[in-house]
């Protein structure tokens, strides 16, 4: 991810080519840019989410460690779905419990159909990452903040 914004910010506008079309102030900032401030002790963490028992059961590893600022929070680039959701506790459980169901299940349907939707969810998640997540790394990587006025803009 680190990488990922370097080269975002080697490339691109000079920052002085960009004034805020609000308040037509010069300091303005890329995302990736205000992302990286911000978030100094985040990166040991990013990668987070394997298929760990823990994941699907429900210990999991979280973010809470990290302490990104709010500001760093608002300009969070797009994050890639996971197979296992494990920020969201619904999810989270609902995989679990169609995994589960499948292991200890002797129903033959309903091995099929829990195995249908584990299917489903890996084709899904795999898609999103694939068409979706480009699109929305991309528009955030056009965005810019003023710092002056608290615009953001896409110049
Ligand atoms: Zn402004």
């Amino acid at each position: 991810m680190l990488t990922l914004i370097r080269y975002t910010l080697s490339r691109g506008a000079s920052p002085m080519a960009v004034v805020c079309p609000c308040c037509t102030g010069v300091q303005v900032k890329r995302y990736p840019m205000l992302y990286e401030e911000g978030t100094a002790s985040i990166v040991g963490n990013v990668g987070f989410g394997g298929l760990s028992r823990g994941g699907l059961f429900g210990g999991g590893g979280s973010l809470s460690g990290t302490q990104q600022s709010l500001a760093a929070l608002k300009v969070a680039p797009p994050e890639k779905r996971m197979i296992i959701p494990v920020r969201n506790p619904l999810g989270k459980f609902v995989i679990g419990f169609i995994v589960f169901s499948w292991l200890i299940s002797n129903q033959l349907l309903l091995q099929v159909f829990a195995l249908g939707l584990i299917v489903w969810r890996l084709f899904t998640v795999y898609r999103w990452n694939r068409e979706q997540w480009p699109k929305l790394l991309g528009d955030w990587q056009q965005k810019w903040y003023c710092s002056q006025c608290g615009t953001t803009f896409n110049p």
